[in-house]
Formats: structure tokens, C-alpha cells, sequence
């Protein structure tokens, strides 16, 4: 059993197909596919995928790509839209959110600070309805750090995680887990397998991405949920492990941090 703890599958990549490809993935031992959204206008969609596929849930944000779009009052249609889907088991987080500092128009004013104000007011939404955040974090370790220290969330997933031992240490500190994904299947990643294979086992949750960051093997098609196991025993070979043994542990820390996965029946 595999957990795909973030996967894009409402993108426009899958149309058609979704219901095929999480079968298959669901086939192929995935036996739960996380799926955040990243706009308003997509809340539905995420919401309605999780509902027609027996191994998939969603969480519901903005994503920082997306603020520059996103208006003051998609915060407040993000609140309503969590408080009345607490009693859907399914919705498990909040996400996708974060701080994005590598496209360089985002990085200035004053879509710099609109994506800060994004990232905080959801967090108190996390916060408020105690829920988990799946975190983007693209060159803004110590900024979307600097947030958890304000605002106490009961942890999440730093997914596509790629910062420094000492920020990872920071991100268990605070109760989150760190999403490992196609990127540690390219051996010249040679950070991200070094973090990979010496993190603490307790702390590494999968993920594909997908239609982004394909594995090795696939680049540059299409990425797909149906990868996971395989990128699963690219973790296991760099820890030295049995992948059954890495399938057990990255499962088991995916329902630590998104509690709610248990309520699913
Ligand atoms: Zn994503």
C-alpha cells in the first residue's frame, strides 16, 4: 500500500482519464491519492474527483502561483467553503499554499507581498479549523518558516521538499513531514538524495506531483500517480531498505500528519 500524498489530478493533463488513472494507480497498490487544489474555481472539481474515486481525497487552497489573480474575497469563499465541508472526510487539508520566490515577477512588489498575505490568512484558516497545510516552498524556506512561527498550525507536508537539513529539522520540529517525489530519481539531485536517504523515517511522506516533476525515467512525459511505487523503491535503494518497508513507513506517516485520512471509508 502507497500513499500519493499530492497529486494535481483535476489538470487540464488528465482530462478524460482521471478515473482511469487513479484505478490504476489503485491497481498498482496506491491505495491513496491526495489531491489539493489551487484556485477557487477549481475547489469543485478537486472536491468532486475525491468523491467519484474510492483512493482519492482533496485539500482546498490557493496556490501561490495563483495569487496574482485571486481576490480578497477568494479568502473569505475559502473559509465557507472549508466550514462546510468539515463533515466531508475526504477533505483533509489545507492546500495547496505557500510562498513561491523563483518565478522572479512573484518576488516583487507587490505580488511578493500579496502572496504573504495569501499564505498567512490561510494558515489561519488551518489554524482555525485545525487542519494540516500542504506547503509549496520554492525558494522560501526560511519566509514560509518564519510564518509557522507566528501561526501555530498543526503541522502538514513541506511538499517537493528542498531546503537544507537544518530547515527540515525545523519543518519535524513544528510536526510536518517532507514530501519526496520524482526529483530524487535523477542522480545528479544529489542534495535531495542526501536528504532522502538520511532523514529520520519518520519524518518522509511520497509523492508524485503529478503531471509534474516525472521520474527519471519517464522525462519528460507526463507524470502520473500510477509512479509512485516505483519512485517508492527509489527511496527504498538510496535508505537501503526493503520497499515494502518504506511503503509501510511513508504510509503511516501520511496518516499521522492528515489525521482525517482514517474517517474514509
Ligand atoms: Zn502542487
Amino acid at each position: 500500500m502507497w500513499i500519493d500524498t499530492h497529486c494535481h489530478l483535476d489538470a487540464a493533463e488528465f482530462a478524460g482519464d482521471a478515473a482511469g488513472i487513479a484505478s490504476r494507480a489503485g491497481q498498482r497498490g496506491v491505495s491513496m491519492i491526495v489531491i489539493p487544489a489551487i484556485a477557487v474555481d477549481n475547489f469543485d472539481t478537486v472536491r468532486r474527483l475525491a468523491t467519484a474515486n474510492v483512493n482519492c481525497s482533496y485539500a482546498l487552497g490557493i496556490h501561490p502561483i495563483f495569487v496574482p489573480q485571486a481576490q480578497e474575497s477568494d479568502l473569505l469563499q475559502l473559509r465557507k467553503t472549508v466550514e462546510a465541508a468539515m463533515d466531508d472526510a475526504r477533505l483533509v487539508a489545507i492546500g495547496e499554499i505557500g510562498l513561491d520566490f523563483f518565478i522572479p515577477q512573484l518576488t516583487q512588489s507587490p505580488l511578493r507581498e500579496k502572496q504573504e498575505h495569501f499564505y498567512s490568512e490561510q494558515l489561519k484558516i488551518a489554524r482555525d479549523f485545525d487542519l494540516p497545510v500542504l506547503l509549496h516552498v520554492r525558494r522560501s524556506q526560511d519566509m514560509i518558516l518564519k510564518y509557522l512561527r507566528r501561526i501555530t498550525v498543526r503541522g502538514g507536508i513541506a511538499h517537493a521538499f528542498n531546503g537544507s537539513f537544518q530547515q527540515a529539522e525545523e519543518f519535524i520540529r513544528r510536526g510536518f513531514k517532507l514530501g519526496f517525489g520524482g526529483a530524487m530519481t535523477f542522480t545528479r539531485a544529489l542534495q535531495i538524495r542526501r536528504l532522502a536517504a538520511d532523514l529520520p523515517e519518520e519524518s518522509l511522506v511520497l509523492e508524485t506531483d503529478a503531471p509534474d516533476i516525472s521520474p527519471a525515467w519517464l522525462h519528460p512525459e507526463r507524470n502520473s500517480p500510477e509512479q509512485l511505487p516505483a519512485i517508492g523503491t527509489v527511496l527504498a535503494e538510496l535508505r537501503g531498505v526493503d520497499e515494502r518497508h518504506i511503503a509501510g513507513v511513508t504510509s503511516r506517516n501520511a496518516h499521522a500528519v492528515l489525521p482525517r485520512l482514517a474517517g474514509i471509508a
